[in-house]
C-alpha cells in the first residue's frame, strides 16, 4: 500500500472517514447478545471478527489457535509480524470492493457488520505493563528551562538514550472515562511545611502509544533491528499530569503519584502495516550519533498529525489548542524496545510504550499545557473569553490524529476525558 492506493471498500462512505479499507484499526467491543469480542473498525462500521469465524470466513489463516475469537487482543499480540500480516490482509480482501464474497451476501453482511452506534468499546488489550518515555527533544527542553533553567535544560544523559520510567498499567483508561481531580502533596510557599489538598496544577501530555506483542524471554534483548516486529499498532495517549505534585516529588527517582491516577488512550488500535506509507525520519537529526544498540538503519517515525481540542463546561463545542506530528520525536519506539530490553527486561504481549509529550518547535505545537502557557504565565485566551493556565474542573480535552493519504486518511478516533472535582 502506498499514499497513493485507490483501493476502497463496499461499505458505503469509508473513504471520507477515519477508518477507509487502508487503516482497518482493531477494538473490543460488545452489542446486545454478543459478549466481548475483537472487531475492526470500517468506515462506521465494526467487523465483528467472531462472527466472521463462525462463518468459516477465517478458516484459511495459518494460526489453529484462532486469537481473533478472544475478548482482547492480548492472543493475537502474542501471535507476532506473520500472522497478524496474514490476518489483515485476509480482512482487506473481504472488505474489498471488487470481491463479491461478502459484498453480495447481504444475510452475511448483516451477521459481521454492526453500526458503530450500537456497540459500546472496551480496553483493546490487557495492558500488563505500561512505560513511558520523555522522547521530544522540544519537550524535554522547554520542561527542563521551566525546572532547571536554561543551562541545565537537557540533562547529560539525553541525547544518549531514551528517557523513561515504569508507569501504571492499573489505572490506563479508555477514552470517555472521567478523570477525578487527585489529592496530593505540594511544595509549602516559602519553603515551610508542604500543602495537601487538589492539583491546582492538572495538565495534559499529548502522546502517541505502541501496543506491544509478542515480547521476549527473560534475559533476551530484543536488536533494535527486530524492535519492529513487536509493534503492533498505535493509540493516542493522553497522559494527564498534576504539575504541582510532579514538582515536589520528582527527585530523585522521577515521576510517582504526579502520573498514576489516569492514563487515556484511545480506543482503536491502528496496525503499523496501515502507516507504513508514513514512515519518515523526521527533522530531528541524531546528534551525537548514538551507541551501537541504539544505531537504526530505517527511518525511526511516521508522518502523524496530532491534535489536542478543548471544551469546557461553558464551551462545550470544542477548539483546537495543539497541532503537533509524531515526527517531531527524537527517539522512535523501535529505539525505545531496544534500550528497554537491552537489560534482558522481558516484554509482554499486551504491554503498552507510550512516547512522551510529543512537541514540536513551534508554540502552537507544544503537546502540554505546562509549555503552551509557560507554566502558567502566558495564559490561552479562548474564543468565549475565557482563559486558561491548567485544566479546571468540566474541562474536557479530546486527543484527534491523521495521516493524510492521497483522497483519504488514517484516523484514530478519539481520546477524551472529562475533568471531575476531586474528592477532597
Ligand atoms: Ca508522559
Amino acid at each position: 500500500m502506498s499514499r497513493q492506493s485507490t483501493r476502497d471498500t463496499f461499505v458505503p462512505g469509508a473513504r471520507d472517514t477515519d477508518f477507509p479499507i487502508q487503516n482497518l484499526p482493531y477494538g473490543v467491543f460488545h452489542a446486545p447478545g454478543r459478549p466481548a469480542r475483537l472487531g475492526v473498525a470500517i468506515g462506521d462500521q465494526v467487523l465483528d471478527l467472531f462472527a466472521l469465524d463462525e462463518l468459516g470466513l477465517l478458516k484459511d489463516l495459518p494460526c489453529g489457535d484462532r486469537p481473533w475469537r478472544e475478548g482482547s487482543l492480548n492472543a493475537l499480540l502474542a501471535q507476532g509480524p506473520a500472522l497478524w500480516s496474514a490476518l489483515r490482509a485476509r480482512l482487506a480482501a473481504l472488505l474489498d470492493a471488487e470481491n463479491p464474497e461478502l459484498r453480495d451476501n447481504s444475510a452475511w453482511r448483516q451477521a459481521v457488520l454492526l453500526p458503530q452506534s450500537q456497540v459500546a468499546l472496551l480496553m483493546p488489550a490487557a495492558i500488563g505493563d505500561y512505560t513511558d518515555f520523555y522522547a521530544s527533544r522540544h519537550h524535554a527542553t522547554n520542561v527542563g528551562i521551566m525546572f532547571r533553567g536554561r543551562d541545565n535544560a537537557l540533562m547529560p544523559n539525553w541525547l544518549h538514550l531514551p528517557v523513561g520510567y515504569h508507569g501504571r498499567a492499573s489505572s490506563v483508561v479508555l477514552s470517555g472515562t472521567s478523570v477525578r481531580r487527585p489529592m496530593g502533596q505540594t511544595e509549602a510557599p516559602e519553603g515551610g511545611f508542604p500543602l495537601f489538598g487538589p492539583s491546582r496544577l492538572l495538565d495534559i501530555e499529548l502522546e502517541a502509544g505502541f501496543l506491544l506483542g509478542p515480547g521476549n524471554a527473560l534475559g533476551q534483548p530484543i536488536p533494535v533491528r527486530e524492535a519492529g516486529g513487536q509493534l503492533f499498532g498505535m493509540v493516542l495517549v493522553n497522559d494527564w499530569s498534576a504539575r504541582d505534585v510532579q514538582k515536589w516529588e520528582y527527585q530523585p527517582l522521577g515521576p510517582f503519584l504526579a502520573k498514576n491516577f489516569a492514563t487515556t488512550i484511545s480506543p482503536w488500535v491502528v496496525p503499523m502495516e496501515a502507516l507504513e506509507p508514513f514512515r519518515c525520519a523526521g527533522p530531528e537529526q541524531e546528534d551525537p550519533q548514538p551507541l551501537p544498540y541504539l544505531r537504526q538503519e530505517n527511518p525511526r517515525l511516521w508522518d502523524v498529525e496530532l491534535y489536542v481540542l478543548l471544551a469546557t463546561a461553558r464551551m462545550p463545542e470544542p477548539v483546537r489548542i495543539v497541532g503537533s506530528n509524531l515526527r517531531h520525536l527524537y527517539w522512535g519506539p523501535e529505539q525505545m524496545v531496544a534500550h528497554h530490553t537491552v537489560t534482558g527486561c522481558n516484554l509482554r504481549p499486551g504491554d503498552l510504550i507510550a512516547t512522551g509529550t510529543i512537541s514540536g518547535p513551534e508554540k502552537s505545537s507544544f503537546g502540554s499545557l505546562l509549555e503552551l502557557t509557560w507554566r502558567g504565565t502566558e495564559p490561552l485566551q479562548l474564543p468565549n473569553g475565557e482563559t486558561r493556565r491548567f485544566l479546571e474542573d468540566g474541562d474536557t480535552v479530546i486527543i484527534r490524529g491523521q495521516a493524510r493519504g492521497d483522497g483519504w486518511r488514517i484516523g484514530f478516533g478519539e481520546a477524551r476525558g472529562t475533568i471531575l472535582p476531586a474528592l477532597g
